[in-house]
């Protein structure tokens, strides 16, 4: 089966097609819709010509149909778990739990417009002066593979909220939950033209969407090379963008910490996703004194994770293809300094021939500046690096181009904010760490991770223009 574009409420092919790939097989799912800039075009045309009316309808009514859509999200949850799972690999209930968290966007949007209002400023008696939030227009995004229906929402819930239209590419990998909400958005009565799926190749598709003189402000989501080629296209006809470009987050973990609690939350915090979360938990700093013991924890929960197909509902499913696969036995390959302690490489288990898979893996002692301890893997690998006093932990934390998060474990206070103070991030977790989609939570990060925040009520900003309007009474 072909997974076509979605185009002015309607289904729209291309010309050329490229396979569909299932991580847990190698095989081919399906065939995929190859869109060129003419489809691009198209897209802009049909979200330009639906936008004005749109924006000009009340608050209210754009509620009823945002939480309409999350209705019809949370009914389809089943469905659009497996094409999820099947897509990307990930076991099935993390699917599922993506799925309601991409309703849960657009019922937080939906609620949120109904009180999002521009300020009165006193200036002085015979002036009235006013702000309005107003919407960009067309806005575009460009998506990654990861949570490919969570991305989608969080882009456009906040974007469709404010009263814009979007045009969203999605990843070449997963691109059939991105037109599946596309089409319930349809069917809670959205106009057509107000949410258009390009599907496609990212030099292709991608970068016609990034260059479209008709998109007036891009969201992406993906690698930090193509982020910044992304930020050039949007620049040369100065449209504003944001950028979710990744991490290389650090718990920093004092001895005073709950040391079994911190085992399992760090497993979780690299396992989910295979490792694929920009806010992974990729890097332990951990103190001298508890190395071994934390260690011996984590490897043991790493030992017992099972791997298998998405569908199957296993511990850890296949990363997204097998170049990612290729790129995460390269960078464990190059390891100079430190000792695997779990995992390094392919498992060989049956079942899983053909299949992208990576073991989980924790490696101890590496060089802090090595490209393992640097650069984003993006695969169910972790390291560890030691240190001896706070100032040492912190340097460790911030010593990466990254800075997107950071947990502080400890049962100090004191310690507790002043290395949340101290850590670069755009979010600091203190004795937990991810915040099950954090809907509700402004997230982006600092230095290369990116810039500009989605989430949160800081998205209805993200995706409005603040006019001031000053009259003389
Ligand atoms: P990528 O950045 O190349 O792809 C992300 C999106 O950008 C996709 O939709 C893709 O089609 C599009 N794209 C690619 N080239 C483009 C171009 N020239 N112009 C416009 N759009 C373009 O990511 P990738 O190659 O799929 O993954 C490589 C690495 O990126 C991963 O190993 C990981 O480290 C990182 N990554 C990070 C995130 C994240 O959430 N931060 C997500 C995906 C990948």
């Amino acid at each position: 089966m072909t997974t076509n574009a979605y185009i002015n409420g309607r289904s729209v092919a291309a010309a050329d097609t490229y396979d569909n790939i299932d991580p847990a097989t190698g095989l081919p799912l399906g065939e995929v819709a190859r869109c060129t800039a003419e489809h691009v075009d198209e897209a802009v045309a049909a979200a330009a010509a639906a936008q004005p009316a749109w924006a000009r309808t009340r608050p209210e009514d754009r509620a009823r149909l945002l939480t309409a859509t999350a209705d019809l999200i949370e009914r389809d949850v089943d469905r659009l778990a497996r094409l999820e799972s099947e897509d990307t690999g990930k076991p099935l209930s993390q699917a599922r739990t993506d799925a309601s968290i991409c309703a849960r966007y657009f019922r937080f949007y939906g609620h949120a417009i109904e009180s999002y209002y521009g300020q009165t400023i006193p200036l002085s008696d015979d002036l009235h002066v006013y702000t309005r939030k107003e919407p960009f227009g067309v806005v575009g995004s460009v998506l990654a593979w990861n949570y490919p229906m969570q991305l989608l929402a969080r882009a456009a819930a906040p974007a469709l909220a404010t009263g814009n239209a979007c045009v969203v590419k999605p990843a070449d990998e997963t691109p059939r939950t991105s037109v599946a909400i596309a089409e319930l958005f349809s069917q809670a009565g959205a106009a057509a033209g107000l949410l258009n799926v390009v599907t496609g190749v990212g030099a292709e598709a991608g970068a016609a969407v990034a260059a479209h003189p008709g998109i007036a402000h891009v969201g992406f989501v993906g690698s930090t090379e193509t982020g910044s080629k992304i930020a050039h296209a949007a620049a040369d006809r100065v449209a504003p963008v944001v950028l979710e470009l990744g991490g290389k987050s650090a718990h920093l973990v004092f001895p005073d910490a709950d040391l079994e609690t911190v085992a399992t939350v760090a497993t979780k915090a690299i396992l989910q996703n295979a490792g694929q979360t920009c806010s992974a938990g990729s890097r332990l700093i951990v103190h001298q004194s508890i190395r071994e013991e934390l260690l011996g924890l984590i490897a043991e929960r790493f030992k017992k994770v099972s791997i298998g197909r998405g569908l199957d509902d296993p511990d850890l499913g296949p990363l997204v293809s097998a170049k990612q696969q290729d790129r995460v036995r390269g960078m464990v390959g190059r390891l100079t300094q430190g000792n695997v302690l779990v995992g390094g490489d392919v498992p060989t288990d049956d079942g899983l021939a053909g299949g992208a898979y990576f073991a989980p893996t924790l490696i101890d002692g590496v060089d802090p500046k090595s490209e393992i301890a640097q650069q984003e893997v993006f695969g169910p690998v972790v390291v560890s690096m030691p240190f001896e006093t706070e100032e040492e932990a912190v340097a460790l934390a911030n010593c990466t181009d990254y800075a997107l998060l950071g947990a502080v474990w400890t049962r100090d206070l004191s310690r507790a904010h002043r290395l949340a103070t101290q850590i670069e991030a755009g979010q600091v977790y203190v004795n937990t760490y991810g915040a099950g989609g954090g809907v509700e939570l402004p997230f982006g990060g600092f230095k290369r991770s990116g810039y500009g925040r989605e989430k949160g009520l800081e998205a209805l900003d993200a995706y409005t223009e603040t006019k001031t309007v000053i009259v003389k009474l």
